[in-house]
């Protein structure tokens, strides 16, 4: 049997692959490409097509496409074969270097927010030479950006490579300011943790909602939930474990750096981790990933679900977006250094990010903002919708030393005076287990927590890596004019951290008491849903900040209001006609069957003798005719609202009056519905509950 390192990376055009396969003088310009993004010569793109195309030829690919992210947020492709007629009426496999470079889909139904007409249909897609080509079943796929025809990005893709680009540039105008002349360039790496449900498939079939909605729209608490704590890190179950490792196999032949799996808080909940890499390839893996997790889940006659909140009740699902920075040489900017010089250079660094996430808190929680995420954040089992930000004890002590030029009492006491060689020194921060926080310190990198488990993580990492660019640029403006380099970098330290320690909060972000102060006391935005928090990507402070660094145009921006505003309406619209489908045609229907039964039951019994109490079936049948009365009277309350929805044109207020109205109507519906669950005999019940969903995978 072959080995994980034997087989690891089988089915990706690697650099090994590459290496190989390639003439040298093709290689080395490829690799200047994808090192320096150097434009690619047409001759250089001819070769490497041919070589892709062999080698995925031989390992028995028939077509190849163009893998893009449109604003879906999940994955596209159309497949072209490689197949040419040949003159004597046969074929021969054909691949060219324009082909390679540039694909013409037709983008009229990838969702454009309004930046492209429908009659203006074409769009195309562009290779992305950093991120590795790879076969998936008999197809090559070649990951690519995706752009209308005036150039707008329709996708995520774009934007990431912008802002990282953003970022790079700012962050090496403060590195020469140090004095690191060799550096040449700056990326942001990301490990995502990716959380996830496991259900056995054949009960997941008959739920409706499941099917349509990825969440359970209806279903009363189960006698047992998280309450025993017993799921968390504990042993994983045959089943499981068989698909775990199917798992790790598929994603080690993509070359999918799979490395951390456990349960986790919910029965039924899982995690698993990749090992950190670049973040437009990491985003490029974790699009990969959820496809294969639920591919590979089928094989194994279960579904995963990657739902923020599959189950009311039970803790929902997110995604851990742990961030750094470093250069092309592998320092880590985020990792506080050994002598007081380069702690200056962290310490610039880190007030970078903690100005980035106080002014542009805004556009990080837009950036986690999706229907399914309105479920978990700020429900007591993910951060709450208030950003903050979590440092430890040990820095938190060097920064209030700064702010205050009183000495420093961690590790080593220390007088505080201007000038870079009386930064402290200290080290690694070991201490930190906050869970709670949104933004977490921990050690050399921060933990963005509130990313929800089905989002792509593109949008998370446009918005904090294009925050923390700006906030590079404004330091690196002062910082090239200053006469004295020193005095004002330490008078800009200290500047950010007084300006901005609003921003920290190392207690419990699970407190409601936090809640208060954070909103009341220290005026950080409590945006609790994707209505409130939207709109605010219009803010002329927003728009500048992300076209001055020339990750957004005006109108990508306004696209993107568009787009998640409408993904919201539409999701919760399915969700809420799949409710008034299921109460009526399933529900009501189970009730009134049991109901009638036990009136039978009575009525037989009273033919018997009529002196019988009857009392179990008559109190019993008419709280169940209540309930489907109930039941019904919601169903069309519910029904009303959607119409009522038809005549609101602006997608704003539609949001709105979904946030408001209909929401509200669901929530009634499936309190009455839950309600007659848990009276109705269980052979009645249309469809799998809770105990059995959560429960049922051994
Ligand atoms: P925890 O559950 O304690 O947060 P995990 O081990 O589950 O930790 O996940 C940590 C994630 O952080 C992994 O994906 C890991 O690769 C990633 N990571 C570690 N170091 C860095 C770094 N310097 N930059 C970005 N991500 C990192
Ligand atoms: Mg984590």
């Amino acid at each position: 049997m072959e080995t994980v390192s034997e087989y690891f990376g089988s089915l990706v055009f690697d650099d090994r692959v590459m290496k190989a396969s390639l003439p040298a003088k093709v290689y080395q310009s490829l690799r200047k490409t994808i090192d320096e993004g150097a434009q690619l010569d047409i001759s250089v793109s001819n070769a490497v097509a041919t070589a892709m195309k062999d080698w995925a030829v031989a390992h028995g690919a028939t077509h190849y496409t163009h893998w893009f992210q449109p604003l879906t947020g999940i994955t596209a492709e159309k497949h072209d074969s490689f197949i040419s007629p040949s003159p004597d009426g046969g074929v021969i496999m054909e691949f060219s270097g324009k082909e390679l470079l540039q694909g013409e889909p037709d983008a009229s139904s990838f969702p454009s927010g309004g930046l492209r007409a429908t009659f203006e249909a074409r769009g195309y897609t562009a290779w992305d030479p950093n991120s590795y080509a790879f076969i998936k079943g008999k197809t090559l796929c070649i990951p690519t950006a995706f752009c209308s025809y005036g150039g707008e990005a329709l996708d995520k893709k774009t934007p990431l490579l912008r802002s990282m680009e953003a970022l790079n540039k700012q962050a090496l105008r403060i590195l020469h300011l140090f004095g690191n002349d060799t550096v040449k360039c700056v990326r942001t790496s990301v490990g995502p943790e990716q959380e996830y449900f496991l259900v056995d498939k054949t009960m997941a079939e008959k739920r409706r909602d499941l099917h349509f909605t990825g969440r359970t729209l209806f279903g009363a608490k189960p006698p047992k939930g998280q309450e025993m704590d017993d799921h968390y890190f504990g042993v994983i179950k045959p089943r499981v474990a068989a698909y775990m490792e199917d798992l790790n196999n598929e994603l080690w032949k993509l070359g999918i750096l799979a490395k951390t799996e456990h349960n986790e808080v919910a029965p039924s909940q899982h995690e698993l981790a990749p090992i950190y890499t670049t973040t437009n390839i990491a985003t490029d893996h974790n699009q990969l990933t959820m496809e294969i997790m639920q591919k590979v889940a089928a094989r194994h006659n279960l579904v995963c679900l990657l739902h923020e909140k599959p189950f009311a009740g039970v803790n929902g699902s997110g995604k851990h977006n742990n961030w750094s920075i470093s250069t092309d040489a592998g320092v880590n900017l985020l990792s506080p250094g050994e002598t007081p010089y380069e702690n200056a250079q962290f310490l610039l660094f880190l007030c970078a990010v903690i100005k980035a996430v106080d002014d542009y808190q805004d556009l990080l929680r837009i950036s986690v903002a999706n229907a399914g995420n309105d479920h978990r954040l700020g429900a007591n089992e993910a951060p709450p919708a208030v950003v903050s930000m979590f440092l430890g004890d040990e820095l938190n002590g060097v920064l209030e030393a700064i702010e205050t030029d009183t000495p420093y009492s961690g590790t080593e006491k220390m007088q505080m005076k201007l000038g870079v060689d009386t930064l402290p020194k200290f080290n690694r921060d070991t201490t930190d287990r906050n869970r709670t926080s949104p933004f977490a310190f921990t050690g050399n990198k921060f933990e963005f927590r509130m990313l929800g488990s089905s989002d792509s993580i593109a949008c998370a990492n446009i918005m904090l890596n294009s925050a923390v660019a700006e906030s590079l640029k404004i330091y690196a403006d002062r910082l090239e004019k200053a006469e004295d380099f020193e005095t004002t970098l330490h008078e800009m330290i200290r500047k950010t951290i007084k300006d901005h320690k609003n921003i920290i909060f190392n207690g419990n972000g699970y407190d409601d008491t936090w809640i208060k102060e954070a909103t009341e006391k220290r005026g950080l935005l409590n945006y609790r849903t994707t209505p409130d928090c939207v709109p605010h990507i219009l803010d002329p402070k927003n728009v500048k900040m992300l076209t001055s660094h020339k990750v957004f145009s005006e109108a990508e921006i306004r696209s993107r209001y568009e787009i998640t505003l409408d993904n919201y309406c539409k999701t919760i619209i399915i969700e809420a006609n799949t409710m008034v489908d299921m109460a009526r045609t399933e529900i009501a229907p189970a009730v009134e069957a049991y109901a009638l039964s036990l009136a039978r039951t009575a009525a037989a019994k009273k033919a018997l003798d009529k002196d019988i109490l009857c009392g179990y079936e008559s109190r019993l049948v008419k709280k169940l005719s209540a309930l489907t009365d109930r039941i019904s009277v919601k169903t069309d309350e519910l029904e009303q609202a959607l119409i009522d929805l038809k005549g609101i044109e602006d997608i704003g207020e539609q949001a709105n009056a979904i946030r408001d109205i209909v929401l509200i109507k669901m929530n009634e519906l499936r309190l009455a519905c839950d309600e007659a669950e848990v009276i109705t005999a269980k052979k009645y019940w249309p469809f799998p509950t809770y105990g059995d969903l959560l429960f049922g995978v051994k």
